[in-house]
């Protein structure tokens, strides 16, 4: 691949380079954006490696943020504030799997030597507009190839997220992985339980958005073995709830990790618990769970009313999952939305103080007959009146026809 003669590195960018170089800091461009840049594909978010040492940085520049000092990393605040990453040529000592700790002093090529993949281990100097690629990233971007740099075993060893962003990097841009590299992430998938989820889940989502096909990247994680050890409840083996086929994500609208996420799982809490997912994320797996079997009658207002009314805020998710699976029930829930149905206690328009003032005591008869009275509206909104909702209320107290009234005279025989 012969490499272009310019890069469109942002003025702000050329700027810090400039300004270290002048400071007499040897400094290149590094890393995706000039990967995806050589790929033809938009990225201005160049990454700089510099020979500067962190402290060096924070004084060359007046506004700098200290990301990430010990592995080198420093963000200089252009004009606008925004914030460009400057990281200094390191080379790691020791590793765990999970942290490395890491040198500085070193050489441009020692740097790259670190890196994950040849296809990121490409660096541009963006004054002298000189190339160094000693891994032939460039030539691995020609044959489509994620392939680790130097031994792949030792790198998988030295951090297990690398496995990870090999599958990525590949559904994302439909690369295959060099045999000895996908050899040794498939031999080392259990070192997985070494990272944090925090570091899965990042990656994990991040690769869902960004595959060509999500499907792809799911299987890639099944072949490797990382389902196995992070998401076993989205691996094949006894039925799950998801799909058969999981090209079905395939189809999905905007793509949304967390109800992808949900969708293949047998058990969505589990997996987004497991994820550390935030506790809204876990919730909205578990009403998934909890209602992707049920569906309304999308043709019939009142089916579709009183499924609105038990799913609540899951509507959403489920019409899309519907849709994916050629159930369309998106058009009756929008037609339903459209008439703003009471759909919820408090759309009511009686209270609970209301109907102890009809002598009630207060308690969960309370409740029992505001849920009945939904039901009523459910069927029926034009009867959310006062009217209407006390006289069937004082009708449920007196042991009427309403279905939750019998309940709740079971509930007095018992007490
Ligand atoms: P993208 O930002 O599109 O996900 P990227 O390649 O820029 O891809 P970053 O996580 O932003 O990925 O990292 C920037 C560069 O740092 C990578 O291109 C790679 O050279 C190096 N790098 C990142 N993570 C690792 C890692 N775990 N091991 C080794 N090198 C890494
Ligand atoms: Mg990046």
């Amino acid at each position: 691949m012969p490499f272009p003669n310019h890069l469109p590195i942002p003025r702000e960018v050329l700027t810090i380079a400039e300004t270290l170089e002048a400071a007499g800091f040897d400094t290149w461009c590094v890393g995706g954006a000039v990967r995806d840049n050589l790929l033809g594909l938009e990225n201005k978010d160049f990454d700089l490696t510099t020979a500067a040492r962190p402290e060096d940085v924070q004084r060359v520049f007046k506004r700098t943020i200290p990301i990430g000092v010990d592995h080198g990393t420093v963000a200089v605040l252009d004009r606008h504030r925004k914030p460009h990453e400057v990281t200094t040529f390191r080379r790691d000592v020791t590793t765990d799997g999970r942290h490395a700790t890491v040198e500085f002093g070193v050489s441009l090529d020692e740097d790259l030597a670190r890196r994950d993949f040849t296809i990121n281990a490409i660096a541009h100097h963006p004054l002298k507009h000189e190339w160094r690629d000693p891994c032939d990233g460039a030539g691995d971007l020609e044959r489509k190839l994620i392939r680790a740099v130097g031994d792949p075993t030792e790198r998988f060893r030295e951090d297990y997220l690398r496995i990870l962003r090999a599958l990525r990097f590949a559904a994302r841009f439909g690369f295959e992985i060099e045999l000895a590299t996908w050899e040794a992430a498939a031999a080392h998938a259990h070192g997985l339980t070494n990272l944090s989820a925090e570091r899965v889940r990042d990656e994990w989502f991040k690769g869902l958005e960004t595959a060509q096909r999500p499907s792809e990247l799911v299987e890639l994680w099944g072949e490797v073995g990382a389902l196995r050890v992070w998401l076993q409840e989205l691996g094949s083996g006894e039925r799950g709830a998801g799909p058969d086929d999981v090209r079905i994500i395939d189809g999905m609208g905007v793509r949304d990790p967390v109800l992808i996420t949900a969708y293949l799982s047998r058990d969505p809490e589990a997996t987004l618990r497991r994820l550390r997912c935030s506790n809204s994320e876990i919730e909205r797996g578990a009403a998934i769970q909890r209602h992707r079997s049920r569906w309304p009658d999308p043709t019939n207002d009142v089916s579709v009313r009183h499924w609105m009314a038990e799913v609540g805020q899951a509507a959403a998710d489920l019409v899309e999952i519907a849709r994916l699976e050629g159930r369309d029930i998106g058009d009756g829930v929008a037609r339903v939305r459209s008439a703003g149905p009471p759909l919820c206690l408090a759309d009511l328009v009686v209270s609970g103080n209301e109907l102890m003032a009809l002598g009630i005591a207060q308690g969960p008869a309370v409740g029992d007959i505001l849920r009945g009275l939904l039901d009523v509206v459910l069927d029926d909104p034009t009867l959310n009146t006062k009217s209407a909702l006390l006289e069937r209320a004082r009708a449920m107290i007196s042991g009427g026809p309403a279905p939750r009234s019998r309940l709740l005279s079971e509930r007095r025989h018992k007490e």
